[in-house]
């Protein structure tokens, strides 16, 4: 059997590992466009602003160390153009070559990913506007960062990666502004709705965030960036862009082999991973997942659900039946000094989902307060009135927020009440841990009288 997988950052990889696990003797070919496989870009930020030791490798496998570790065969600089799941052929173009080629596979797993969202305005392509995915444009800010006298820097978007790049250029000492229509961080997929914790550090650490949208970005008569301009009219002088605005699934090869897309525009998949095409299966960014709280199939571009997505299709794709059950959302970032942690829905979420939700917010200390380390933690539990199934919950503070979060994932995904967690649930005491009744305990037993 030979299988190809498309894309080689963070579902691929894991894909194409599994499915050689499973099926020792399969030829597994890895395709790759850019120039390397498996990297760690979530610590791209830390790289960047100086956390990480420069040149810490962020590259986790080689394309050498998963040949001769997992019997994967990883060709990077190979675009695959073309996709014809009917004929079992795929169209590859080696770009060190310039030479294309067609190969025969029994089966396909689609590993595409998503590419960074741009602004779409004027102005967009001068020198020192950047966005924010894989090594080469790590490469890139950091040669300009090293090689030009930037001061200031605007960064487009408040979102997880837009406050840690923000967070990234005040290490380095550099003046950095947020813009954000939203007027705060962290607006949509984070959602610190019920906090101000984190939007008080960010102004504590003089970064001023803007609502504002930017309109067009201006270069001086060399092509590099001078300033950007707002929808206030407003003109923002700077020598360096981040544009962090989302992403979006890349799914032009599915697409054109006539593959089914779904409501969010990257491919649907059943909960074996398998495509609406016969012997093609995807993962990762480029795929819709279904969400616990309401059963919707969203995109949801993290590398935890990338690689859980990769084992299901591998699995599939070789024969072993498994199954993607919905995930519940757990995503966390620390900047500033300040740790946010969310799992499932936020209550804007769950009403635009058309639950009838009710959010409960408490404020507690991390530790018994005889500590004085001990520091508040906002907690707010959304939860299904009638019923008081946890939809979702959001803590945010400046030590044990994010990893106290996670006790929601189980309960989130299966669905379980808050009265499960005031009451039946003994979660950790111990004094410079935590409190003797815990923050998430203080806010479910709220939320059972709410
Ligand atoms: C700065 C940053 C920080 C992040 N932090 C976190 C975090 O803290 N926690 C978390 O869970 N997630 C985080 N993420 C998200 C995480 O990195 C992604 O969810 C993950 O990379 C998705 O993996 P993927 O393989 O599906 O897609 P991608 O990483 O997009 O990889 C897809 C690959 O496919 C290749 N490709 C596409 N089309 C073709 C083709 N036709 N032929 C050949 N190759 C092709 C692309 O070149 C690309 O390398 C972060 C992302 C960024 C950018």
């Amino acid at each position: 059997m030979r299988i190809a997988v498309i894309g080689g950052l963070a579902a691929g990889p894991a894909a194409a590992a599994e499915a050689k696990r499973q099926a020792p003797d399969a030829t597994v070919v890895l395709f790759e466009e850019g120039p390397h496989i498996s990297v760690g870009t979530c610590e791209i930020p830390y790289l960047i602003g100086g956390r990480l030791e420069p040149g810490t490798d962020l590259v986790v496998l080689t394309p050498d160390e998963i040949r001769r570790t997992r019997g994967v065969d990883a060709r990077v600089r190979h675009r695959v153009t073309a996709l014809d799941p009917g004929r079992g052929r795929l169209t590859v173009e080696a770009l060190h070559f310039g030479s294309t080629t067609e190969e025969p596979f029994d089966r396909f797993i689609l590993a595409t990913g998503a590419r960074a969202r741009r602004l779409g305005v004027d102005g967009e392509d001068a020198a020192g506007v950047f966005t924010v995915r894989n090594l080469v444009d790590t490469h890139a800010i950091l040669r300009w960062l090293d090689t030009e006298p930037v001061r200031h820097v605007v960064v487009v978007g408040g979102g997880y990666i837009g406050l840690e790049m923000a967070e990234a250029m005040r290490e380095r000492g550099l003046r950095a502004t947020i813009l954000d229509p939203n007027g705060r961080v962290l607006g949509n997929t984070v959602a610190c709705e019920a906090s101000d914790l984190m939007n008080e550090a960010v102004a504590a650490a003089g970064v001023a965030v803007r609502a504002e949208r930017v309109t067009a970005i201006l270069a001086d008569d060399d092509g590099r960036v001078r300033a950007v301009r707002t929808d206030r009219g407003e003109l923002v002088g700077c020598q360096m862009v981040v544009v962090s605005v989302g992403v979006e699934p890349r799914v032009e090869l599915a697409q054109a082999a006539g593959i089914r897309l779904g409501d969010r525009g990257g491919v649907a998949v059943d909960d074996q991973m398998r495509t609406s095409a016969r012997r093609v299966w995807a993962c990762g960014d480029v795929v819709e997942i279904p969400r616990a709280p309401d059963g919707r199939r969203v995109l949801w571009p993290l590398a935890t659900t990338a690689r859980r997505t990769a084992r299901v299709a591998a699995r599939n794709a070789t024969g072993t039946a498994d199954r993607f059950r919905p995930f519940a959302g757990a995503v966390g970032v620390r900047a500033f000094g300040v740790e946010v942690g969310s799992v499932g829905l936020s209550l804007a979420q769950a009403e635009d989902a058309g639950l009838d939700a009710v959010a409960t917010d408490v404020r507690h200390l991390s530790r018994t307060a005889a500590f004085p380390e001990a520091s508040p933690i906002d907690v707010r539990l959304v939860t299904e009135r009638g019923t008081g199934r946890l939809l979702g919950g959001q803590l945010v503070g400046a030590e044990g927020a994010a990893l106290r979060s996670d006790v929601l994932v189980p309960l989130v995904a299966r669905g379980a009440t808050v009265r499960e967690l005031a009451e039946d649930l003994d979660l950790l005491y111990n004094p410079p841990l935590a409190p003797a009744v815990d923050p998430l305990k203080v806010a479910a037993s709220r939320a059972m009288r709410d």
